[in-house]
Formats: structure tokens, C-alpha cells, sequence
């Protein structure tokens, strides 16, 4: 590390791309269908936006980059590699850099990986979601589990030592016994990291028809929704989990994944030792982050802001115009100063989510004053309730703490 290095600020890059092969049933994720023509004008006008991002930036060093979507490996791979060359010539990314890539198995070819690699990508997220084909087909994922399986195994053949998959539970007509398999199929291939998600049912979805509020049968406010109340079988639509299997799911999966030597570092996110994700905790421990591309969102010196989200009016920007500024303004819309106070709900709500929980040291470097002094009664009362632990100097959620953390995190609102 230069001293120019140690002397710059850490930053996190996030890039959007909003594209799919085909909209899943439950995704309520910007993105959306469209043709390669759009893929190739779209990569052209993000790269002129990152060089425009990138002049105000250079006091930051780039210590992860995340490409998330949507789908980036629907991108044919020369696109991802223009993107990656304009952050290079554009940020300073430190040579240790974390570099993630999204990838869905029904879209990524062996030659992809190649290209990734030679990118410096040395992270894969592989979405997998469930090894059980009937329960992708219900989700409306475009790959089976066997593309998963030779995905993973180009991807080791590749050289790619940091591979994490994302798993789905909660899935329609998902059993306890199916969600062991996926498990078990899944350990055995020992990616280096798992994330574990319940199903949402989000307004504006398929799902939202079948099994939200309104959806026959239900009864208002008692659909799977995000509080997760009650469950609904749909004619011609398998059942939901029901909440007691919900749970059973939940803590199994704790427990089976730590038999693996996978340790559980967030609520939903589990590694083997040293390879939690670099990108998610520094998201978590409020490193500046930067979004990049159609509708990303932005953390910078304490202010929030996010990218224009509609496609025509963001490929109607004119990066050219002036220095650009102006353009980025118009970018990035109205922008939101955190106060004092929100600040310090952020830094509860974020860190809390972790399972080394937040530093009371850290707090009052951060803000001047005691975590005590702000949180005292609060943080009494939920020890007493055995929601919260006090370790050293840290104060962390418990397993009974992180089981209602929706809950346990709201008390903190100032
Ligand atoms: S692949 Fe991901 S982003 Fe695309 S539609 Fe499915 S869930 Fe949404």
C-alpha cells in the first residue's frame, strides 16, 4: 500500500444492471427484459458515467466493487469487460480489491468466466435459489439445478476461489425435506460463502396475485407479505410454508450450515472463516458506498441519493454537457443529508445486523458521545428481555434477538 493509499478513503463502487432473460415471479428488482442493442448503449452510456463519477473521487480508494442486478452475465462478456476497464482508468482501485459478479446459471457460459477472471472479478454470486426444479419452476427461474451444477464446476475450473450462492427458502410447495436437500447438495460443493433469504411476497409481482392480500381466498392484511403472516394455498398454486415450518427451516439451517463450518456472520449470510463478504460488511459498517448505473443508490460523506431509474430519461442524459456535473446533479436527483440523529440509527440498524453486533468504541468516535447515553434505557431493557447482549465493549443481538430482529432493530428509532 502507497502512502498516497493509506492516506485516501475507503469506497465501495455498486453497478447496475438491470437487465434479465426473463422476469422471475416473485422479483420486484429493477429490472427487465431487452435486447442486446440496448445492453451494448446502455454499458456505453454507464461508462460515461463512471468517468464523470470518477473526477470527484479522487480521494477515495476502491477497496470492493459489486455488479449486481438484474442479471450482469446476460451481458455478453465484452460489455463487462468495457465496464471494468472504466472503472480502472477511472477510480483508483486498490490492487486487493474485492470484485463481485452476480451470475444466473441459465445465462452464464464457460467463456464468460474467462473473461471475468481476466477482468480481475474474483468473486462469483451464483443465484441458485433452490436444487429442487419444481420449486424454481414456481419461481419462474430460467435454470435448473444441473446448470447450477456445471456453472459452479466451470467456475472452479476457472480458477474462482471465492464463490458464494444464494438460497431461497420459503418457496411454494417447499418441504422441510426439500429445503435439507438444497443444503445438503449445495455443502457439498463447499462454495465459500451462502446466503440464505426468505421469500417476500412483493406488491406488483405474480406472486402479489396469488399470495398477497387480495388474491382469492385471502383474508386482507393476512397474505404472505413482508411481516410473514399467515399462509395461503392459491388454486392451481402450491401452498407457502406456513410459518411453523418457516421457522423450523430457519433454525435448521443455522444450525446444519454451522455443522459445515459455515459461521453465520449476519441474519441471512454464512462463510467458511475469512471469507465472509468484504462488500455486505462494509455496506453494514457504513463505508462509503457509490452506485453506478440505472437507479443505483449511493452513500457519500453522509449524504444518500439515487440514480434516475427510469431507462429513457437515464439514457438521455448528457455526460458531455460542461464538466458533467450538472449532468450528475440531474443523475443523481434530490439528495438527502442523514442528520445526527438518523446517523445513529443507521449505524444500530446496519450493525446490529451482524452477528460481532456494533462497538461502543466506535460509537463515540463516531458521534462524540456514549452508545449509553443515547441508548441507555432501550439496550437495558432488551438485555433484560434476553434480546440483547452486552460482550466487552461490544453490544450484539442474540439468537432469540436476530430471530425477531425486525423488532428488536425498530426500538432503535430515535
Ligand atoms: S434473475 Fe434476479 S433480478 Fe432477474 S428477474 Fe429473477 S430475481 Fe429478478
Amino acid at each position: 500500500m502507497t502512502r498516497d493509499d493509506r492516506q485516501s478513503k475507503p469506497l465501495e463502487l455498486y453497478i447496475h444492471i438491470p437487465f434479465c432473460e426473463k422476469k422471475c415471479n416473485y422479483c420486484d428488482f429493477l429490472s427487465f427484459r431487452a435486447l442486446p442493442q440496448l445492453h451494448r448503449e446502455y454499458t456505453k452510456q454507464l461508462c460515461r458515467e463512471i468517468r464523470t463519477a470518477g473526477r470527484g473521487m479522487e480521494n477515495y480508494r476502491v477497496v470492493t466493487i459489486f455488479i449486481g442486478g438484474g442479471t450482469p452475465s446476460v451481458f455478453e462478456p465484452v460489455l463487462i469487460r468495457q465496464i471494468m476497464e472504466a472503472v480502472g482508468e477511472n477510480f483508483r482501485v486498490a490492487p486487493e480489491a474485492e470484485v463481485t459478479i452476480e451470475v444466473n446459471p441459465g445465462t452464464l457460459l464457460k467463456n464468460k468466466l474467462a473473461v471475468y477472471r481476466d477482468c480481475k472479478i474474483n468473486r462469483l454470486s451464483i443465484g441458485l435459489q433452490s436444487a429442487d426444479n419444481r420449486e424454481l419452476a414456481w419461481l419462474g427461474r430460467i435454470h435448473s439445478y444441473e446448470d447450477f451444477l456445471k456453472t459452479f464446476q466451470y467456475a472452479r475450473m476457472e480458477g474462482f476461489s471465492n464463490i458464494s450462492v444464494d438460497l431461497m427458502s420459503g418457496i411454494p410447495g417447499q418441504t422441510f425435506d426439500s429445503w435439507k436437500n438444497t443444503l445438503k447438495k449445495v455443502t457439498m460443493l463447499k462454495p465459500e460463502h451462502i446466503s440464505a433469504y426468505s421469500l417476500i411476497v412483493e406488491e406488483g409481482t405474480p406472486f402479489w396475485e396469488v399470495y398477497g392480500p387480495k388474491a382469492e381466498g385471502g383474508k386482507s392484511g393476512q397474505g404472505r407479505t413482508k411481516d410473514r403472516e399467515g399462509e395461503r394455498p392459491a388454486a392451481g398454486w402450491p401452498a407457502l410454508p406456513d410459518e411453523d415450518m418457516e421457522y423450523k427451516i430457519y433454525s435448521f439451517t443455522r444450525t446444519y450450515l454451522a455443522g459445515q463450518g459455515y459461521g453465520r456472520y449476519e441474519i441471512s449470510n454464512y462463510s467458511r472463516p475469512g471469507w465472509e463478504c468484504r462488500h455486505n460488511i462494509g455496506y453494514w459498517t457504513e463505508v462509503p458506498y457509490l452506485g453506478l448505473g440505472l437507479g443505483a443508490s449511493s452513500y457519500v460523506m453522509g449524504c444518500r441519493f439515487r440514480n434516475e431509474s427510469d431507462i429513457e430519461s437515464y439514457m438521455a442524459l448528457d455526460f458531455s454537457a460542461g464538466d458533467g456535473g450538472e449532468t450528475l446533479e440531474a443523475l443523481h436527483g434530490p439528495v438527502q443529508k442523514l442528520s445526527r440523529e438518523e446517523r445513529m440509527e443507521e449505524f444500530m440498524f446496519l450493525g446490529l445486523r451482524m452477528v460481532q453486533g456494533v462497538s461502543e468504541l466506535d460509537f463515540a468516535a463516531m458521534f462524540g458521545v456514549k452508545l449509553t447515553s443515547v441508548y441507555g434505557p432501550v439496550l437495558e431493557r432488551l438485555k433484560k428481555d434476553g434480546l440483547v447482549k452486552q460482550e466487552g465493549t461490544r453490544i450484539a443481538l442474540t439468537e432469540w434477538g436476530m430471530d425477531v430482529s425486525n423488532f428488536v432493530l425498530s426500538e432503535f428509532l430515535l
